[in-house]
């Protein structure tokens, strides 16, 4: 029979590798399993990071490869392996890989969240040819060319500021005439004025053959539709938590996170939920990285109890 760790930990993003630092330093027997290249989760395709208390404005890249090698100091560093399922038997928590089943005592789940799709004709048709999920991977195209940013959020706006600095006109394409994003935000946008906002539009098509040509959205309150040529088109409304393998092991909310307090505790005795996969008021790199630290206390708790 394989061996069976005190602790595995899904997931290599802020609240993953949080965890995996604090199980070192307590001393548990843990397996860390990420299905990514480079640590860090959504935070590799932020352009800057400017809210993580110590790190001013440091590079989503940089400050994931901090966190990882800050764990590897510590004897931890992830398997890279694809998890496709887990279970629990007789509380022996089993996560199979395409190549391992392994066991655990314990488990966190901190697989995080992903772009959520606009689910328009030509968004899935074009991708790679123009349609994009992530502005610093792939704004370095658009050089001197033409970009529409989809969304209102933080993530939108950066990336518009983001493209601002290299692209010749940048459309920002919101469905409302208020932006959500933080003021700080917002005011950096202002600045650029090559940036043109569209308000109260919603992206019907994106249009192109080999490659994006066109955005075509339509005015919610005058129902009028208009064609902007662009070049590229950045699609930035949100995310969604990676729970489709977990749905039938712990409870889901109706918007798809893992239903977990602070202290990461799911209804499935031993399996505890970090970051932004759980149910919780504010995603940020500073709240996911807690999470990692208080799913640890609780796996220790939950140890202790049984021994
Ligand atoms: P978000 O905050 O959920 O914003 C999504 C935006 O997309 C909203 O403006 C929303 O419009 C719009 N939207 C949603 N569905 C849409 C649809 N089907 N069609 C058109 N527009 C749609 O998502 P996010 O910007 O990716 O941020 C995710 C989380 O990461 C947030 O908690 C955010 O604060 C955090 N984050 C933080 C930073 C930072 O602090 N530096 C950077 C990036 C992300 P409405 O406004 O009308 O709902």
């Amino acid at each position: 029979m394989s061996e069976v760790y005190d602790l595995i930990i899904l997931g290599a993003g802020p609240a993953g590798i949080s965890a995996a630092i604090y199980a070192a330093r307590a001393g548990l027997h843990t397996l860390w399993l990420d299905k990514q290249f480079s640590p860090g989760g959504q935070i590799i395709s932020t352009y800057e990071v400017d809210n993580y208390p110590g790190m001013p404005g440091i590079s989503g890249m940089d400050l994931g490869e901090t966190m990882a090698a800050h764990a590897e100091k510590l004897g931890i560093s992830t398997i890279r392996e694809n998890v496709l399922s887990v279970e629990d038997t007789a509380g022996v928590k089993i996560v199979r890989t395409k190549k391992h089943e392994y066991r655990g005592r314990t488990l966190i789940i901190a697989c995080g969240a992903s772009h959520r799709k606009l689910g328009i004709p030509g968004e899935e048709e074009l991708g790679g040819m123009g349609v994009s999920y992530c502005a610093t991977c792939d704004g370095a195209f658009f050089k001197e060319r033409t970009a529409a940013v989809v969304g209102g959020g933080n993530t939108a706006v950066e990336d518009a500021v983001f493209l601002a600095r290299i692209c010749r006109k940048v459309y920002v394409v919101h469905r409302r005439s208020e932006l959500r994003a933080d003021k700080v935000l917002q005011d950096r946008l202002r600045e650029y004025d090559n940036v043109e906002m569209v308000w109260d539009s919603i992206p019907l098509e994106i249009r192109g053959s080999e490659q994006v040509t066109g955005l075509l959205v339509r005015n919610v309150k005058s129902g009028e539709e208009r064609l902007l040529d662009t070049d590229g088109v950045f699609i930035a409304v949100g995310i969604v938590p990676n729970t489709e393998k977990f749905k039938n092991f712990v409870q889901i909310d109706e918007n798809g996170y893992i239903i977990a307090g602070e202290e990461g505790l799911t209804n499935t005795p031993g399996v505890f939920a970090a970051g932004d996969i759980r149910t919780k008021s504010l995603r940020q790199v500073v709240t996911a990285v807690s999470d990692g630290a208080n799913a640890v206390n609780s796996v220790q708790k939950y140890l202790l109890k049984k021994n």
